[in-house]
């Protein structure tokens, strides 16, 4: 009997496929009994980017014995409303979320949620501006003003075309070595991305569409692919879905890592930066060292979360 650890390439339905990362070898295994599910509200054991222990019979039938701790994961609801939910990936070294200012339009507030979901699942984050060919002339000026407000609350932006191969080179490096996963909304370009950094996965990607997500089997969709150029790769439709979680009001602003920064400085604790005298997050903004734009998306968040209760 061989003993080993391993990582979750694929969920195949009725077992996973691993692989002893970096190396990319796949085998089948089973999961062994029933491993318990420690949050009541997911409802899949195991997901893509997991470690887990496993162990080989003589007959070559392998066996997972044990999960290993994980060191962060993004779920996904079926519905807004639902209280179930599925790991989609595990361990994940960053989160490249896709975005266009045209064709389609991305709209901040949107952004700024799934950025604070990620922040409060402690996935490290690279928003990556896509399509830059088809707007770079007329909207140059709009291009400066949204890296200003991301670059200034602390995110890595990248500017990518496929059309000219900007940033591409960028990407392919930062992605080396980890497990990268790469979402947006239909349409931003997020297959023709992937393509471009590693053509041979051409026939794979973009299989999945938005319409698949709604199914029980949501989570044997996804799947890691290792780039040539080093790395591995988890595509994933769609930002809605995972904007989702319950945060209480004054938990907010933790998670806007330039208003947490700065927040050790408000007069009074707890602050919630609208109202309060001696508010160090209302002073940064008025001085341009906090973005509106992002402020405005806070206070839009305080408002959503004051009507559902
Ligand atoms: P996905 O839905 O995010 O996977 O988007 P796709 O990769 O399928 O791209 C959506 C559309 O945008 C397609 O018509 C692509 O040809 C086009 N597209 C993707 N990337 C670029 C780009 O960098 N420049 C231009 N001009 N078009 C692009
Ligand atoms: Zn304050």
């Amino acid at each position: 009997m061989i003993q080993g650890e391993a990582t979750v390439v694929k969920n195949a339905g009725s077992h996973y496929l691993l692989s002893e990362l970096p190396a990319w070898e796949v085998f089948p295994a089973v999961l062994r009994g029933k491993i318990r599910l420690k949050a009541s509200e997911i409802t899949n054991p195991i997901a893509v980017g997991d470690r887990v222990r496993y162990q080989t019979e003589e007959d070559g039938s392998s066996t997972i014995t044990e999960i290993l701790p994980r060191k962060n994961y993004v779920i996904r609801r079926s519905t807004n409303l639902s209280r179930q939910a599925h790991i989609i990936a595990a361990n994940i070294d960053m989160a490249y979320l896709i975005v266009s200012l045209y064709f389609p339009q991305v709209k901040l507030p949107f952004l700024d949620r799934i950025l604070v979901t990620c922040e409060v699942y402690g996935i490290p984050v690279t928003i990556v501006l896509s399509k830059t060919d088809l707007y770079r002339q007329e909207a140059g000026e709009q291009i400066e003003a949204f890296r200003k407000i991301y670059e200034g609350a602390g995110y890595r932006v990248i500017q990518t075309s496929v059309e000219t191969g900007e940033g591409v080179a960028d990407i392919r490096e930062a992605c080396r070595g980890g497990i990268n996963l790469f979402s947006g909304e239909s349409g931003v370009g997020k297959s023709s991305l992937i393509k471009a950094l590693d053509p041979s996965l051409s026939p794979k990607i973009g299989s999945i569409s938005t319409a698949h997500l709604q199914g029980r089997h949501t989570t044997s969709l996804y799947e890691m692919y290792p780039l040539q150029s080093g790395g591995y790769v988890i595509d994933s439709p769609g930002l809605r879905g995972f904007g989702l979680v319950d945060l209480e009001k004054e938990e907010i602003a933790k998670y806007f890592p330039e208003m947490l920064r700065v927040s050790a400085g408000c007069r009074f604790t707890p602050c919630t930066h609208t109202h309060e005298p001696g508010c160090a997050v209302k002073a940064a903004v008025e001085e341009g060292l906090i973005a509106q734009e992002r402020y405005s998306s806070y206070l839009g968040m305080l408002e959503e979360d004051k009507k559902f209760r």
